[in-house]
C-alpha cells in the first residue's frame, strides 16, 4: 500500500524502497513492544507436535513450538519472531517461558499417567546466560519432573558457535550429566562440520525438512538421505526425520531404517488438550 501511495504521487523507486524499510523497521519496533507486554502477561503458547518412534511404533516425544498471536498484530511465527527475538535479546524470556510451561506440561501429564518427552527449541544467546542450566533445572525439580523428559534442540549454527565457547559446553554437559538430552536440529542445511558432532553432547540428528522433502524428486537426494541416517545411526545418533507429509516420504524413511518421524502426516502441531484427545 505504501509503494502504491509513493507511486500516485510521482514517487520514484528508491522513494518506494525507502518507506518499505521505514514500514519494516516500525513492524519490528512494534513487535518488540508487543512481545515486552505479551511476556509479562504470559501471552505466548506452545503447541506439540508427535513423533512417532519406527522402532516400536508409539509416540514417545512432542517437539514444543512456539505460537504468539497478538490482539494487535495478528498471528507472529515463529520465523519471524525469533530472529527479532534473538537480535533484542527477548528470547531469553521466551526460552524461560517455553521451560516453565513445557515443565509445567509434563507434571500435567505425569498426573494422567501420559508418558512423553518434550522437546523445546533453543536459541544460542539463551546458553550465553550463565544461570541457563540452573534455571533449566530449577524448573524440573519444581515441576518434580526427571531430567530425561526433556530434549533440548540445537542448530547447526548453535552447534558451530558453542563449540568455541566454554561456558556454553560446560552448560551443555551439565544439562546432559542431568539426563537432559540434545538434538542437532535442521541437520544438513548448510553449516555442517562434522567435529562440533562429536564435541557436543548431542544425541538425536533431525535431518531438516527441505531435505527430507525432496526425497522422492531424485534417486541421489534418496542416496544422499539414506547415507545421513547410516551415517548417523554408526555414531550412535538417534536420526529423526522432520516436516514428513506424505505416504511415499513415510514408507522410504522407514526402509531406509530411520529412527522417528515428525511431520504433517503424522500430526500437526496441537494444543496440549488436542494432543490428549490425538493420542486417544
Ligand atoms: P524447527 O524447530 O525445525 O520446527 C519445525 C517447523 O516445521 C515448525 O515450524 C513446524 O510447525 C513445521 N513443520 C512440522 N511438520 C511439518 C511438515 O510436515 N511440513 C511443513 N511444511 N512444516 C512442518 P514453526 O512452528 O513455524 O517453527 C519454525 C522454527 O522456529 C522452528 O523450526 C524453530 O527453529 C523456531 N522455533 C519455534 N519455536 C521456538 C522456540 O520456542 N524457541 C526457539 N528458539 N525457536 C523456536
Ligand atoms: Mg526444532
Ligand atoms: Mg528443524
Amino acid at each position: 500500500a505504501t509503494i502504491k501511495k509513493v507511486k500516485d504521487r510521482g514517487g520514484s523507486a528508491i522513494a518506494a524502497l525507502t518507506s518499505d524499510d521505514h514500514e519494516r523497521l516500525n513492524r519490528k519496533a512494534f513487535i518488540e513492544k508487543r512481545l515486552i507486554y505479551a511476556l509479562d502477561r504470559k501471552n505466548l503458547q506452545l503447541l506439540y507436535q508427535p513423533q512417532v518412534n519406527l522402532n516400536n511404533g508409539k509416540v514417545e516425544r512432542v517437539e514444543a513450538l512456539v505460537r504468539w498471536t497478538d490482539s494487535e498484530i495478528g498471528v507472529i511465527t515463529p520465523d519471524e519472531l525469533i530472529p527479532i527475538a534473538e537480535e533484542n535479546g527477548l528470547i531469553n524470556e521466551i526460552g524461560s517461558f517455553v521451560v516453565e510451561t513445557a515443565c509445567r506440561q509434563l507434571k500435567e501429564w505425569q498426573t494422567k499417567d501420559i508418558d512423553l518427552q518434550i522437546s523445546i527449541n533453543s536459541s544460542i544467546r539463551e546458553f550465553r546466560d550463565k544461570d541457563m542450566a540452573k534455571m533449566v533445572l530449577e524448573q524440573l525439580k519444581i515441576n518434580d519432573c526427571k531430567a530425561s523428559s526433556l530434549m533440548i534442540e540445537i542448530t547447526e549454527k548453535f552447534a558451530l558457535e558453542a563449540e568455541a565457547e566454554r561456558s556454553i559446553m560446560s552448560q551443555m554437559k551439565t544439562l546432559q550429566q542431568e539426563g537432559i538430552s540434545f538434538a542437532l536440529d535442521d541437520f544438513g542445511t548448510g553449516y555442517a562440520s562434522f567435529r562440533y558432532m562429536l564435541m557436543l553432547p548431542i544425541s538425536s540428528l533431525k535431518i531438516d525438512q527441505t531435505i527430507i522433502q525432496s526425497i522422492t524428486k531424485q534417486e541421489k537426494i534418496q542416496k544422499l538421505i539414506n547415507g545421513m541416517i547410516q551415517f548417523g545411526k554408526s555414531l550412535d545418533f538417534q536420526v529423526t526425520a522432520e516436516g514428513v507429509e506424505t505416504n511415499e516420504q513415510f514408507e522410504l524413511l522407514r526402509a531406509m531404517g530411520c529412527d522417528s518421524l515428525q511431520g504433517y502426516i503424522i500430526g500437526h502441531p496441537m494444543t496440549a488438550a488436542d494432543l490428549e484427545k490425538w493420542l486417544n
